[in-house]
């Protein structure tokens, strides 16, 4: 029987499905009879799921009436307040190709005002694109393949001259965004790299001022917030490719993975409170270029987008599956 969400345990990482609205390309299942077909996934409380008579819990999942505003609200919200008190926050898009990851993390969203960009100070944002375990600079997409270096003396994790851009107002912001996104639909990588084989990765470095309420000292910290739309989860058919296609889908079959399992060893960790494992950041370019903002305070978020399609049930079944590992 499904439990609720005050006995689920709590791993530190906030995992939300959503189940996308129908859309034309599923309605053509209907049959003769003019009914929209029955869709595979449906949500039967604020926090749970049922398929195939299996019922799945999470921290909440929103469906089609879910609008943007609702999941900034829920997810988004929350993780920016906790990078103005100076913590890293991380929000992953994970789902099949079509499930609606672009959508929610960049889809239309009237809540951010100008307000709250110019009150807040936005250092500097920047946009990287991992295709093939290769970094593109999406604000540069000339700039192919970078590394990723750490600071020996401050141990921090940084990608070697990816384009940061200073912002001032909101619509820096949208400009900036506008134009990675635009580079990554045309393949900044590869003529065949569309967007849904590779992590796109947003980063946004906040500055925000603390008082001490003792001495009444100021003092400021940096941190980050990334929000990663990741590629297609979409088992890549290994046995039809060659070469370096072949190649390419073990690179997002492991990544992909690397990163599920990661999770799950933040997730044992936050639980058990102790620093016993060995973290594999280095095990993919995905994590080692999140390391700093994946451990110890770091908040994460992953929401597991899903298709209402009957076309789409195994994938969406292997969707929740991961998500539930997550918790
Ligand atoms: P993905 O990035 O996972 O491949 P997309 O975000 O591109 O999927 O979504 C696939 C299609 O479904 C797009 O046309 C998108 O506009 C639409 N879509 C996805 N989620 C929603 C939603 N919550 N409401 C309305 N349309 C959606
Ligand atoms: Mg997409």
């Amino acid at each position: 029987p499904p439990h609720d969400a005050a006995s689920a345990p709590d791993s530190g990482v906030q995992v939300v499905v959503r189940i996308r609205p129908p859309c034309r390309v599923d309605e053509e299942e209907a049959g003769d009879d003019g009914r929209g077909p029955e869709a595979c996934v449906r949500k039967t409380a604020v926090n749970s799921v049922a398929i195939q008579g299996q019922d799945f819990t999470f921290d909440a999942v929103a469906d089609a009436v879910s609008t943007q505003e609702d999941i900034f609200n829920l997810v988004g919200l929350p993780l920016v307040e906790n990078c103005l008190s100076g913590f890293n926050s991380s929000i992953f898009a994970y789902g099949q190709t079509g499930s609606g990851k672009t959508y929610t993390m960049w889809g239309p969203l009237s809540a951010l005002s100008e307000d709250s960009v110019s009150r807040n100070v936005i250092q500097f944002y920047y946009n990287a694109q991992i295709y093939n375990e290769q970094i593109t600079d999406l604000l540069d997409p000339s700039q192919k393949n970078l590394q990723i270096r750490e600071d020996v003396r401050t141990a921090c994790v940084y990608v070697e001259s990816l384009t940061k851009q200073y912002v001032f107002t909101m619509k820096d912001v949208t400009q900036l965004l506008v134009k990675g996104l635009a580079n990554r639909r045309t393949g900044a990588t590869s003529a065949n790299a569309d967007s849904s084989r590779s992590h796109c990765v947003f980063t946004c470095v906040i500055k925000s001022e603390s008082k001490n309420p003792e001495d009444g000292s100021s003092s400021t910290r940096s941190s980050r917030i990334n929000l990663v739309d990741l590629a297609g989860s979409e088992r890549q058919k290994l046995t039809h490719a060659a070469g370096d296609r072949l190649k390419e889908a073990g690179n997002i079959n492991r990544s992909l993975s690397q990163l599920g399992n990661l999770i799950n060893i933040l997730a044992e960790i936050s639980q058990s409170g102790k620093q016993r494992h060995h973290v594999p950041y280095r095990d993919s370019k995905l994590t080692f270029l999140l390391q700093e903002s994946l451990g110890g305070n770091a908040k994460l978020a992953m929401i597991c987008a899903v298709s209402p399609s009957q076309s789409c049930k195994s994938e969406t079944l292997s969707t929740l599956r991961f998500a539930q590992r997550a918790k």
